[in-house]
């Protein structure tokens, strides 16, 4: 018999949900972790950001607050003070998530795992565990480009760690954290640069909601450099950072951050030597029920690369444990994932862009309400949300709702269920508008 009915390598979202629920159904579970449970949502990743967004939201509220009466005398940030702090919640977060495992008789090696057969795995102290099934779920890691110098910058895996706030930043990259990073920073103070390879960032959303962003972005401050790349990270003496550059003029910064994607972490786990396929950029290949082409291995989460998202891997997750452990087999759904970018103001966005409708459908009407937050009014904050929705027009089904603006990702969770559910424009006009808030513009579009 095998020590173990599952060993898991990686406790991140996917692993953690796969382990927990394996176990509660009665498997004997085992799960490796070389870094931190929690893996990077937690511990670098979404949770210490959304905190850091928030945290740097208070440089607008702080400047707000005087139009609604309130005397703000003087206001001067504290990286240290908010770092700190992000990281004791981090800490808090990781101990829960132990608690969590243990408490479902989880056996947790603190030690890299490799695997060594279609069975077993070997931990860095050399000993060998054997398990009927092995779930691989190592997630991702930034990529960094092979430049000369390269080491003088960090990626998001450092970025939570800085020993003080950088005055200027360089961020290259034009997708996710590039845009989150630069609203976090530039709201903190420092000055941003964006660097990105074409004029196009945030290539997977509405183009006119990423039109809204580049315009706020710039209006506040963010300087963005396109069709641009870094060639040479040069450190001088007194630690800054010469950034030469080609496609524009070189800069002095005191901080690079590369954010340029994020690739499968399987390099080095054995997967070779035991024959499991890989696509690109060492992607585990799985089928609809995260199998392996090795049988008793499974995968699930970034290393598989479908869709790099958290709550797509906690599903993926639970799927494999209901699956094999649960007698109750299903396949996650990967149609209509809502997503967010934390940006400031964030953007948000389900289903179909209006370019992927009128590519997909043909026959595409678009709703669009274009407003200013009434806490904007007031506060005589320039900054205009824009919410759209796509409509297919034979069927009169909404295929596609995009925000931007205040709290647009809150009030998308909610849109999304409509769109998961197909629901018409008819439904939305039959909706009674909840007033006064920013939501009930979605009912409102005529
Ligand atoms: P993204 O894939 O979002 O963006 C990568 C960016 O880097 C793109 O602009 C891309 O350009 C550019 N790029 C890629 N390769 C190079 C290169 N060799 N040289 C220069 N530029 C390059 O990756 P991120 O690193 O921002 O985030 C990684 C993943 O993490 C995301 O895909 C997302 O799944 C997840 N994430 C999700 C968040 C959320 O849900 N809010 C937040 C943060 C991360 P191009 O468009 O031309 O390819």
């Amino acid at each position: 018999m095998a020590d173990f009915d599952l060993f898991v390598i990686g406790a991140g979202s996917g692993g953690v949900r796969a382990s927990r629920v394996s176990a509660a159904y009665g498997a004997r579970v085992a799960i490796a972790e070389e870094y931190k449970v929690g893996g990077t949502c937690v511990i670098r990743g979404c949770v210490p950001k959304k905190l850091l967004v928030y945290g740097a939201h208070f440089a607008e509220d702080l400047d707000d607050a005087a139009m609604f009466g309130w005397d703000v005398p003087q206001k001067r940030f504290d990286w240290q003070v908010l770092r700190d702090n992000v990281l004791a919640e981090v800490g808090r977060l990781e101990g829960a998530y132990t608690e969590t495992l243990t408490n479902h008789d989880v056996t947790i090696f603190h030690e890299r795992a490799v695997v060594t057969g279609p069975n077993s795995v070997r931990l860095a102290s050399g000993r060998e565990v054997t398990a009927d099934k092995i779930l691989i779920a190592t997630g991702a890691t930034p990529v960094l480009p092979n430049i000369e110098g390269v080491e003088h910058a960090i990626t998001s895996n450092e970025v939570f760690l800085l020993e003080k706030l950088p005055k200027r930043i360089v961020i290259v990259g034009g997708g996710y954290i590039a845009n989150e990073f630069a609203g976090i920073f530039h709201q903190f103070g420092s000055h941003v640069t964006l660097v990105n390879r074409t004029d196009v960032i945030l290539r997977h959303y509405d183009q006119q909601l990423v039109d809204r962003l580049m315009q706020i972005s710039l209006r506040k401050g963010i300087d963005f450099k396109f069709n641009a790349l870094i060639e040479r990270v040069e450190k001088r003496d007194d630690g800054t950072l010469h950034v030469s550059m080609s496609g524009c003029d070189d800069f002095d910064a005191d901080a690079v951050l590369f954010a340029t994607g994020r690739h499968p972490h399987t390099s080095g786990l054995g997967l070779e030597d035991v024959a499991v396929k890989m696509g690109d950029n060492g992607r585990i290949v799985v089928d609809d029920d995260n199998r392996t082409s090795v049988p008793s291995i499974f995968a699930v989460g970034d290393v598989t690369d479908r869709v790099q998202l958290t709550p797509v891997a906690i599903r993926e997750g639970q799927a494999f444990a209901d699956t094999y452990f649960g007698k109750k087999p299903h396949k996650v759904d990967y149609n209509c994932i809502p997503s967010a970018v934390f940006s400031h103001p964030p953007l948000a966005g389900v289903g179909l862009t209006e370019s992927q409708a009128r590519e997909k459908l043909g026959q595409v009407k678009t709703y669009t309400s274009d407003f200013r937050a009434m806490k904007n009014v007031l506060a005589g904050r320039n900054e205009r949300s824009l919410y759209k929705l796509v409509v297919d027009e034979l069927t009169e089904r909404i295929v596609g709702i995009h925000m931007i603006g205040p709290d647009a990702p809150e009030i998308l969770q909610a849109a999304a269920i409509a769109v998961k559910g197909q629901l018409k424009k008819s439904d939305f006009d039959a909706t009674v508008a909840l007033h006064p808030t920013m939501a009930e513009e979605l009912v409102l579009m005529r």
